[in-house]
């Protein structure tokens, strides 16, 4: 199958998705990576690794190496200006002309013969702008130009997650996927994204109260929500029906 990972910033594919892109790589498929910005509004790390303005490109550097450790087929940026981060932490979003971030995608599902596409949720994850708008975006395009594509979106909520406050509230999880064994490939995804490694990290030390390095912060569970399409593809993956990964169903189909 032909697969799009559609997202707003480097390392958003790798933190939120890594482990199923992994697999997906992994068991012959074709993962497309497909990213808004080059995150040049972003934090440059702690000690940084660069200046602001050079940003763009180490990001872009770094999802190359990423996409390289999760298997992926190809990778193309839509260079739009991810913005700085305002006052007070504000977070803005990339572009507000939905008409024609939609034609791009809308092109490029059409050049690669995409036939799953995975994204961010309806609350953004954390509510981020730029997530949002990928999310709509890609609701847009499969209303109105796609209405049989297998769409779904990362981080979808399910009870007792270990990471409640990363979760879209209002997209339930079908699939909660194990993918201990893919952890490896998503850690070293992870640790390419150098620029981000204290954003990643900073949350669980403060909780810890010591320092934790990026691979004790890497999920091997991760839960998606089935958007849209007729049938629910993954389901249908070899690989997946002998539930060596999916380990947990909706509550309505156990
Ligand atoms: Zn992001």
């Amino acid at each position: 199958m032909n697969i799009l990972a559609f997202f707003a910033h480097p390392d958003d594919e790798t933190m939120l998705s890594g482990g199923l892109l992994a697999l997906l790589s992994k068991t012959g498929h074709n993962v497309h990576y497909l990213c808004c910005t080059r995150g040049e509004g972003g934090e440059c790390g702690d000690p940084p690794v660069c200046t602001q303005e050079q940003l763009g490109k180490i990001r872009e550097l770094e999802l190359t190496c990423a996409v390289q450790e999760l298997g992926g087929k190809s990778l193309n940026f839509l260079d739009y200006l991810d913005p700085l981060i305002g006052a007070d932490n504000t977070m803005f979003s990339f572009t507000h002309d939905l008409g024609k971030l939609s034609m791009e995608l809308a092109n490029f599902i059409k050049k690669n013969e995409i036939e799953v596409l995975i994204t961010h949720g309806s609350d953004g994850e954390y509510g981020h702008p730029g997530h949002l708008t990928v999310f709509q975006v890609t609701r847009l395009v499969i209303k109105s130009k796609f209405p049989k594509l297998n769409w779904y979106t990362v981080q979808a909520f399910y009870e007792n997650s270990l990471k409640p406050h990363l979760l879209n509230k209002n997209d339930r999880a079908d699939w909660i996927i194990d993918v201990s064994s893919v952890r490896n490939e998503k850690t070293r995804a992870a640790l390419c994204h150098k620029s981000q490694h204290a954003l990643f990290v900073r949350s669980k030390s403060k909780d810890l109260g010591r320092p934790v390095n990026v691979a004790e912060v890497i999920a091997s569970e991760e839960s998606y929500s089935f958007a849209n399409g007729e049938r629910d593809v993954l389901k249908n993956l070899p690989a997946f029906k002998e539930k060596l990964i999916f380990i947990r169903k909706k509550d309505d189909e156990i």
